[in-house]
């Protein structure tokens, strides 16, 4: 069967909280979503590594609950 209509938008599920931290060797701003624990990435401009502190879970989940999961944060239009 062919679909004759275009797929409606499809809203948001679930969302992520993305931060940047600054490569101490090349200063590019590596985003990383949320870590709960402290850990080390790797830049992905130059490769190297570095240690990063942690986010606090109890404000990554009251941001992920004010926004419904991202349902709340769609263009009002779309509503
Ligand atoms: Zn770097």
């Amino acid at each position: 069967m062919e679909r004759k209509r275009p797929l409606e938008p499809i809203k948001p599920e679930g969302m992520e909280i993305i931060l940047y931290y600054p490569c101490p060797f090349c200063s590019r701003k590596v985003p990383v979503v949320a870590p709960l624990e402290p850990t080390v990435i790797r830049c992905d401009a130059c490769n190297k590594q570095f240690p990063i502190v942690p986010s606090d879970d109890k404000t990554i989940k009251f941001l992920k609950t004010i926004l419904d999961n991202g349902r709340a944060a769609i263009a009002p239009d779309f509503l």
